[in-house]
Parts: C-alpha cells; structure tokens; sequence
C-alpha cells in the first residue's frame, strides 16, 4: 500500500498511439507533469485502469529509460521507489534486480540478447521472498518494450505440487510394480519349489530322486545347465550322477577341485570378478571358464553327501545371472539336499528294519514279504521258484563246547557262503537263530538241489579263525520247496521245506532233501 503511496503519476507520452512514442530526453518529472492535474484526461484514465490491474506494467522507451509504470508494479516486484522510477534505465533497473538475485546471469543473458535484436522475451523471476514472477517483455513499433509482471507463485506452486505428486505417484507405482514382480516370482519361485519338494518325497529311492532332480532343475533355472554329483561310497571321490541342459559331466570328480566343497559353503564364480575357477570346472577341456557358475555342497543332516554345480551362460540373451537367480540355485539345493537326507535316512532306516544285524542278511520280516512278492510274480510270469530252507549241524553243542561269540563267527561265515554261492539269483534271509532261507525265483526243483549241494560243500569246506585258533567246520542241512510244483501257497511251501529239512536232519544231516513225492 505504502509503494501504491508514493508511485508517482505515470504519465502517457504525447501523441503517438504507443506507448513508447516518447523519447529518452523526458525526464520523469516532465512526464510527472503531463500526467499531473490539467493533463488529458483520457490519458489520466488510461493510468487509473493501469493501477487498479493485478499485473506491474512497465513501459521502456526505445533509449532504454522507464517512460511509464503503474503503481502496482511495486508490490508485484517488492520494489520501492529507489528500485524504480521514471527516467530510470533499464540497465540500472536489470542491474538492481540481478542483484537482488531476481534473476541469475543465465536468464539476464537471455534478456539482453533478446533486447538487442528486440524480440519478446519472457521469463520467471523469483523474488527474495520467495514469490515467482512472471515476466513478459513485448517490443513495441517504436522499438521500446511494454513489459508486464504478473504474480504466478501460486500457479508455479501449484504446478511444481503437481508434478512433485507425479514424480511421487509414478516412483510409488514403479515400486509397487517391482515389489509386486518380485513377490510374483517369489510365489511361483515358492510354488515351483513347493511341487520340487512333493515329487522328491514320494521318491521311493535315490535313482528316482536324481531323475527328478534333472526334470525340475531344466524347469525350476530354465536359462542354467548343471550337473549334480554325490560322494562314492569310498568318500574319496564325487560320483558325477546327473545333469541338466549340457553333457557335460564328470564320471568323477576330487573333493579338492572345488572351492565350496573345500570352503564347506556356496561358491560363486564370475568372470569379470576375480575369483578362481574350480579345477572340476577348468578340467572340462572344450570350456574356458567364462561362464558364470555356482557351486553348491550337498548337505545332509550336516553331512556334505555332494555338489550341485550350476552354470549361467551370460552371453545367451534372457539368460539367468547369479545376482537375480544364485539365491534361488542355493534354495533348490537345499530342497534336494533334503530330500537326498530324507531318502537316505528313509533307506537306512529300511535296511535296518529288513537287515539282520549279524549277518547283514535279510529278516524273517523281510522273508515273508520277499515270498509274497516272488510268488506272485512267479505266477504271473508262469516260472518255478524254489525255496531252500536250511539249519546248522548241533549248533547247540559247537556253541556249548567253543562258546556264543565263536557261534556268531560261524553263522557270519554261513552267510558269507550264501552270499558267493547265490549272489544276485536269489534272496537270502536268515530266518531264525541258525536257520536260513533262499528264495530263487526261476529255479526248479533240479537247479535249487544243485545250488544247495554247492552251498552245503561250501559252508563244509570253510573254516574260521577265532582268538588265533580254527574252529572246527560246521555243516547244514537242507531242505527244498519249490513252487508250482510242490505247493502254490507261501505258507504250505514253507511247511513243505521244514518238512524236507527234518528229514534231511533224521537221515544223517550234512544233506539236500527235496519234498518227497
Ligand atoms: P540240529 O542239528 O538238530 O539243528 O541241532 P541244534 O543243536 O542246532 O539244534 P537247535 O535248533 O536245538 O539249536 C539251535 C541252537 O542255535 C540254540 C542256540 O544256542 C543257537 N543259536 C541260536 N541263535 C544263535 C545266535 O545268534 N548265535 C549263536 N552263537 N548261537 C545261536
Ligand atoms: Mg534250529
Ligand atoms: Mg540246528
């Protein structure tokens, strides 16, 4: 209000319909006067509309010097009456508001170099309060510029709001985009996985384990190849036992040629890192290591059994990296070495559950269900299968007279004889303290007497050592049933082959009978 005071009375130039029609040499108190009591009185109107506008406006003349302003200008630009004034250059005007810092020496260039060709020139002005003015400089036929200054700090906020809350809505939703793609891939990660975990439980054995392995590792790291090796029995050595999208697989591999295996944890391998390839890896002769890899121990209830050991080719379009998918790798491995766990344990508690544990030889449990599956499959298939029951000469009186520890020794021996003389033909059990039974699928009643001769010389000939001396030979006699021949029930065969071996007993023992007829 206090500027709108002290703004003097803008006056419009002698004739001319420009603004800018008067000159340089007016000074402001001259045009004072044209506009002061007696001046014209159009022009007097024309300044009264100039003041009550929301606008600054401010004519420059062609020679540089402010001809005419309204009093608003002073409180659009927070100026006082120092700032600007009639007959004031626009030199000194540009000057007073670039160092207020209105304008920054990049926009005052641009306002000279549009004043020197004359052409308009608008820009924005910040005032030191903050406030955001517009400045729009037209040129005038008369080569002077009429130049109106409005107050756009609530649009230019606005706007700035706006785009801010763009900016903001669009990383939100970049976010959300990516949050939500990795929570997708986290749940069909977790699916994949979950399915992963349901074929590998109802694996009946390792074999069928390590296939499936294979079929959902090409589906679980589609863009990988890999191999997946187990320790040998020996543990000297890795058995190379499957692999996926590649050929290449080691048939063995050391333990000492791979870093996770030597460093107990996942090993990453990157070419453009440095880090050292596994020798398991460089020893594949047509392959440089140039791939990325990650070598993952297999490990079960805290036993390293083995190593999954996946390649990403990086050089294959859409293929796999370690950052996005090593995480995820090491996770499938931890699923298989599960599993692997599961199946062993499950394996070792079977062969517990069917193993006798003096003899390593099956259990009369085991028998029973061995005879089952035998007999049907004997009757499917229309084959013979014998049984070869069989008992221990006066066991009794060797373990009275050489003592229970040196009767163990012989019944180990025993089953030693079966294991070379049957082998893979047939199942050997031991079905009682010293009595044994043999199932042979495909024997007949002449096969299975001829293997019973044999076992009987066998275990006649063999001799054992207990505590530095030899105990004296043990015979067996033997008892034969054979299906379909003799009976086509289970438990009649077994009857039948007590009965053969009674008599073998009662006709002098060390001897084969067959069921008579
Ligand atoms: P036979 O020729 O009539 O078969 O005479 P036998 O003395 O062998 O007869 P019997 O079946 O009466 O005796 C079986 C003996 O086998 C009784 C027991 O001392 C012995 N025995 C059973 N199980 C074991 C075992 O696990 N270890 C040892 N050392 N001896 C056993
Ligand atoms: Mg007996
Ligand atoms: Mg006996």
């Amino acid at each position: 209000m206090k500027h709108e005071a002290v703004s003097p009375p803008a006056p419009w130039p002698e004739g001319g319909d420009a603004p800018d029609g008067g000159d340089a040499a007016k000074s402001g108190a001259e045009i004072g006067q044209v506009a002061g009591p007696g001046a014209d009185p159009s022009t007097v109107a024309i300044i009264d509309i100039l003041n009550i506008m929301e606008q600054g406006i401010v004519f420059w003349s062609a020679s540089g010097r402010c001809e005419l302003h309204n009093s608003r200008i002073f409180k659009v630009l927070e100026l006082t009456a120092q700032d600007l004034a009639i007959g004031m250059t626009h030199e000194a005007f540009r000057e007073r508001t670039l160092a207020r810092g209105d304008t920054g020496a990049d926009t005052d260039a641009y306002l000279a170099a549009q004043i020197a060709v004359h052409q308009p020139y608008s820009f924005d002005r910040t005032l030191p309060s903050g406030r955001v003015v517009f400045t729009n400089g037209r040129p005038t036929r008369g080569g002077g510029y009429v130049v109106t200054f409005t107050d756009v700090t609530d649009a230019r906020r606005a706007a700035q709001d706006l785009d801010r809350a763009k900016r903001q809505a669009e990383e939100a939703q970049d976010r959300a985009v990516g949050l939500l793609d990795q929570e997708r891939a986290r749940q069909a990660e977790a699916k994949m996985l979950s399915q992963l975990d349901e074929w590998l439980q109802s694996c009946k054995s390792l074999s069928e384990l390590y296939n499936v392995v294979t079929h959902f590792m090409v589906t679980l790291l589609p863009a990988s190849k890999g191999e997946l090796y187990v320790y040998s029995n020996s543990r000297d050595a890795l058995d190379g036992i499957c692999n996926w999208n590649t050929t290449d697989l080691h048939d063995s591999i050391e333990a000492d040629s791979c870093w996770a295996l030597r460093r107990g944890r996942a090993y990453e391998f990157r070419p453009d890192v440095l880090c050292f390839a596994c020798e398991h890896v460089a020893a594949h002769e047509h392959r440089i290591p140039v791939e990325e890899y990650i070598c993952v121990p297999i490990v079960a209830h805290g036993d390293t059994v083995g190593l999954l050991h996946i390649r990403f080719d990086t050089g294959a379009e859409g293929a796999a990296r370690i950052a996005d998918k090593g995480p995820f790798a090491v996770r499938c491995a931890e699923h298989i070495s599960m599993a692997i766990a599961n199946v062993r344990l499950r394996d070792e508690l079977h062969e517990r559950a069917i193993r006798d544990s003096l003899t390593g030889l099956y259990n009369r449990r085991w028998f029973m269900e061995a005879l089952r599956r035998d007999l049907a499959q004997a009757e499917r298939r229309g084959a013979p299968l014998a049984l070869v029951a069989f008992d221990v000469d006066d066991f009794k009186g060797f373990n009275d007279q050489h003592g229970h520890d040196a009767g163990d020794l012989v019944l180990r021996a025993v089953a030693d004889r079966m294991g070379e003389v049957v082998g893979h033909r047939g199942t050997c059990c031991r079905t009682g303290g010293e009595e044994f039974a043999i199932l042979l699928p495909d024997f007949d009643r002449r096969a299975a007497s001829h293997l019973a001769e044999v076992l009987r010389e066998a275990v006649s000939a063999s001799q054992v050592r207990h505590l530095d001396r030899l105990l004296p030979r043990i015979t067996v006699s033997c008892g034969i049933a054979v299906f379909p021949e003799d009976a086509t029930i289970g438990q009649v065969l077994m009857r039948l082959a007590d009965e053969a071996l009674y008599r073998a007993k009662s006709e002098g023992r060390n001897c084969v009978r067959l069921v008579s007829a």
